[in-house]
């Protein structure tokens, strides 16, 4: 029996064995493995892929988030809204720094935040407050930033979303943990991810389109007070040695080992995202006159980099239990939604709330996705589904 794994990250590494080797030896022949010129070098290579002034490196992803919503002036009292189909990280990030998620519903075929229920939500539920700041009419709290998810690899529609929160007072965060490289298009070019808000968090958790060999993470922008705040965040807030001038300070830093290998990756994010666009282009052409299985949509003007390959399929539950009995990976990507989470509980919301979230969270399955996929395994996959599918 032919088996497709979910992700194959054996073979990335294979691919830059010796430039890896390279990295790591220095590491330990310099013993420099906390900031140092490797992190430098990387932060800098790394906001210039995005397009942005700015790039800090630091432990995750979910910290990547945190930083970027203190330096928005997010606190305690205060709400960002996001979304509840997300990796719990997305909200995480919101209350660990004292806020609370006003959730709304996605679009049902991109999977993102629905620009129109973020108007609905501030014109009907919100009212001007003191502060600058509208106020959720539910909570009583202001609100003081909008968090969308590039979700799957794909950009939210950020153009409305923008002006929406320009006419709100809003500071725009974008999650791009799941789209290293997707861009969106704005007055006639192509703004990668991550230059779109005011600031954005990466995640270089090994799975990710970019990723590290543990954890890491970088948060971009284009505002040097915003990036001088962050990097003394995430620094124990310190600004020079022992000297801390902020009481929120962490250690979130990334590792030189790791800035290292990132850099060494980062020169292979294009083809290794334009890889991954081929395979779905396969799968594209087996699945796509099926009326079963609905595909990923790629919207015009935004590129797609699939870090997930997501199809909705009329019996998730058979299918993702035949496929996985066959050796086909499979994932859920996210069997719960967020505002349905034990977790948030006390927030108060409940099922049928957000409709569109809960709906795709009930007939997703992602199918093996990474960039080397091959031809002969995607054609399994599908002549598997196919199968499964007919079974019922
Ligand atoms: C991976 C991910 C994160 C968090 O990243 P970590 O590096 O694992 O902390 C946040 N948001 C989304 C959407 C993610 O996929």
């Amino acid at each position: 029996m032919m088996r497709v794994p979910f992700v194959d990250l054996r073979a990335q590494h294979d691919e830059l064995q010796t430039e890896i080797d390279v990295v790591l030896r220095q590491a330990i022949d310099e013993s420099s493995f906390i900031g140092g010129p490797s992190l430098g070098r990387f932060e800098e290579h790394f906001a210039a892929y995005c397009g942005t002034a700015h790039a800090a490196g630091c432990a995750s992803g979910t910290d990547a988030l945190k930083l970027a919503l203190m330096a928005a002036g997010v606190c305690p009292g205060t709400e960002v809204i996001t979304v509840p189909h997300t990796f719990i990280a997305t909200v995480e990030a919101i209350t660990a720094v004292g806020a609370q998620p006003a959730f709304i519903d996605i679009e049902p075929t991109t999977y993102c935040m629905s620009a129109d229920r973020m108007a609905q939500f501030l014109e009907r539920d919100c009212r001007p407050g003191r502060d600058g700041h509208w106020v959720n009419g539910r909570t009583g709290r202001p609100i003081v930033a909008v968090l969308p998810v590039h979700l799957y690899g794909l950009t939210a529609d950020m153009s409305p979303i923008l002006e929406i929160a320009d006419m709100y007072n809003l500071r725009v965060i974008e999650d791009a943990c799941q789209a290293h490289g997707a861009a969106y298009e704005m007055g006639g070019r192509m703004v990668r991810a991550g230059a779109i808000g005011d600031a954005a968090a990466f995640s270089f958790y090994p799975g990710k389109n970019l990723g590290a060999l543990g954890d890491g993470g970088a948060v971009v922008s284009s505002n040097q007070a915003w990036d001088q705040n962050m990097r003394m965040w995430l620094n124990h807030g310190q600004t020079e040695r022992y000297v801390h001038v902020s009481p929120d300070g962490w250690n979130g830093r990334l590792d030189a080992v790791q800035a290292g290998v990132l850099d060494v990756k980062l020169k292979k994010l294009d083809e290794w995202n334009e890889r991954r666009r081929r395979a779905v282009g396969w799968y594209r052409e087996r699945l796509g006159g099926d009326e079963r299985i609905v595909l990923p949509a790629e919207p015009d003007g935004r590129r797609h980099v699939y870090h997930l390959f997501v199809v909705r399929l009329p019996d998730r539950e058979h299918a993702r239990q035949r496929l996985a009995e066959q050796g086909v990976g499979v994932g859920l990507h996210y069997p719960i939604p967020l505002h349905l989470q034990v977790a948030y509980r006390d927030l108060g919301w409940k099922a049928g709330d957000l409709p569109e979230s809960e709906a795709a969270a009930e007939s997703i399955l992602s199918l093996p996705m990474y960039p080397h996929l091959t031809e002969e395994q995607v054609d399994h996959v599908c002549s598997t589904l196919l199968g499964v599918l007919d079974e019922r």
